[in-house]
C-alpha cells in the first residue's frame, strides 16, 4: 500500500515519518531524492548545463545550487524552466523507489514523504495521504525556532507553500502534531492500525 505524508515546513514531517519508519513503514524521502538527482553523473545535469550554460555546474560536475538559486530568484520563468527539467526526473526516482519498496515486499505500507505533494499535483499517485498538521502559530514558532528565523522571514517561506489549513481539508488522515510528542507517537499508532484493517 502506497501512501503520501506530507504537511507544511516544520508542521513535523520528518518527525512523524521517523515514526512510522520505526514502526516497519518503508520511506521514501523526496528531499533526498531532489538532492541526489543533481550530484556529479546524472544525466539530468547535461539538460541543465544545456539550457542555462555550463557555469552552473561545479569543477567536479554537481549542480552550483547557491548559483543557481540566485538565478532564479525573483526569475520565474526560470525558474519554471529548471522545475521542467528536474521535477520529472523526481517523480520518476519517487516512483521507482516505491515499486522497488512494493516489489520486495507487496504487504509493506511505503510511504512517500514528500513536502510539496500538494502544490505538485501529485496526490492521484498515493492511495492514501497523511496530512501533519499544526495551526499556523505553532507552525511559524517552531520553525523560527528550529531555523533561527526572524518572524519575517518565517512567514515569508509559510506563504511560498499552500496553507495548512487547505492541507488539512483534502487530507486523507491528519496527525495534529501541535501536542507532546506522546500524543503524536498515539495518533501514529492509531493511523497504523487503520491503513493495516483496511
Ligand atoms: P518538518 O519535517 O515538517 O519540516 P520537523 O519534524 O523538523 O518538521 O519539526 C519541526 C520542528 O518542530 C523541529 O525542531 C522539531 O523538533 C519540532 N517538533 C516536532 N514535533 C514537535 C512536538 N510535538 N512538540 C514540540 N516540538 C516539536
Amino acid at each position: 500500500m502506497r501512501i503520501g505524508l506530507t504537511g507544511g515546513i516544520a508542521t513535523g514531517k520528518s518527525t512523524v515519518s521517523r515514526l512510522l519508519e520505526a514502526r516497519g513503514v518503508r520511506i521514501v524521502d523526496a528531499d533526498v531524492i531532489a538532492r541526489d538527482v543533481m550530484n556529479p553523473g546524472q544525466p539530468l545535469l547535461a539538460a541543465v548545463a544545456a539550457r542555462f550554460g555550463p557555469e552552473f555546474l561545479l569543477p567536479e560536475g554537481g549542480l552550483d545550487r547557491r548559483r543557481m538559486a540566485e538565478h532564479i530568484f525573483n526569475r520565474p520563468e526560470e525558474r519554471q524552466a529548471l522545475n521542467a527539467i528536474v521535477h520529472p526526473a523526481i517523480r520518476a526516482e519517487i516512483r521507482r523507489q516505491v515499486d522497488a519498496h512494493e516489489a520486495a515486499d507487496p504487504e509493506a505500507i511505503v510511504a512517500a514523504d514528500i513536502p510539496l505533494l500538494y502544490e505538485s499535483g501529485l496526490e492521484d499517485l498515493y492511495e492514501k495521504i497523511v496530512v501533519v498538521y499544526v495551526p499556523r502559530p505553532v507552525q511559524l514558532t517552531r520553525l523560527m525556532r528550529r531555523d533561527g528565523l526572524t518572524p519575517e522571514q518565517a512567514e515569508g517561506r509559510l506563504n511560498a507553500q499552500l496553507d495548512i489549513e487547505d492541507k488539512k481539508r483534502r487530507a486523507d488522515y491528519v496527525i495534529d502534531n501541535a501536542g507532546t510528542p506522546e500524543e503524536t507517537r498515539h495518533q501514529v499508532d492509531r493511523l497504523l492500525e487503520s491503513l493495516r484493517a483496511r
